[in-house]
């Protein structure tokens, strides 16, 4: 496993932790920050379209080994809408690669990251998902609550003008 995480120094992560023994808690009450969401109901990987918190909770269980990644940047306000647009991206797209790494020598992966799926242009959802080797669930649809998460790996976690961490696991077994 230090070999992955030195590898996810090398693509340019901030913070790489391994958690082990680690049981993801799901909880409703953080699900339920999905409900006003824009993107509710309109792709694969938020609710209700990601299945219940049950199913979500249920996938999650199988793992019980994770790596936690961040992406820090530090910005001088103010900061444009679009620069969190794109740092958001960046970051996913480095976790993706960080997927290709691990999945290919290890049993089975689940890759969580902040916000939706980004590999379409526009989420193909109601149609079936047409990249699903790609496609990357959501950390607050499995009710993940992220800045806990952080706390149990001795991780700093806020979203501010001036400093943003954008947050992914991929969980591993
Ligand atoms: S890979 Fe494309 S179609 Fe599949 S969930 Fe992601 S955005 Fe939607």
């Amino acid at each position: 496993m230090e070999k992955f995480l030195s590898k996810a120094f090398a693509l340019g992560f901030s913070e790489v932790v391994l958690l082990d023994d680690l049981s993801l808690d799901c909880t409703e009450e953080m699900r339920a920050y999905c409900d006003t969401c824009p993107n509710h109901g309109q792709n694969w990987v938020c609710p209700p379209n990601c299945g219940t918190l049950d199913e979500c909770r249920e996938r999650a269980s199988e793992f019980n080994q994770g790596i936690l990644v961040q992406s820090i940047t530090e910005l001088t306000p103010p900061t444009e809408r679009d620069v969190y647009g794109r740092l958001g991206r960046e970051h996913r797209l480095r976790f993706r690669e960080l997927v290709e790494v691990v999945e290919p020598v290890v049993t089975a992966v689940l890759p969580l990251a902040s916000g939706g799926c980004i590999f379409c242009e526009q989420c193909c959802f109601p149609e079936p998902c047409i990249k699903p080797e790609m496609k990357m669930e959501s950390l607050s649809a499995f009710g993940v609550d992220v800045t806990a998460l952080c706390e149990q790996a001795g991780l700093p976690f806020s979203f501010r003008e001036d400093k943003v961490y954008f947050t992914a696991l991929l969980l591993v077994k």
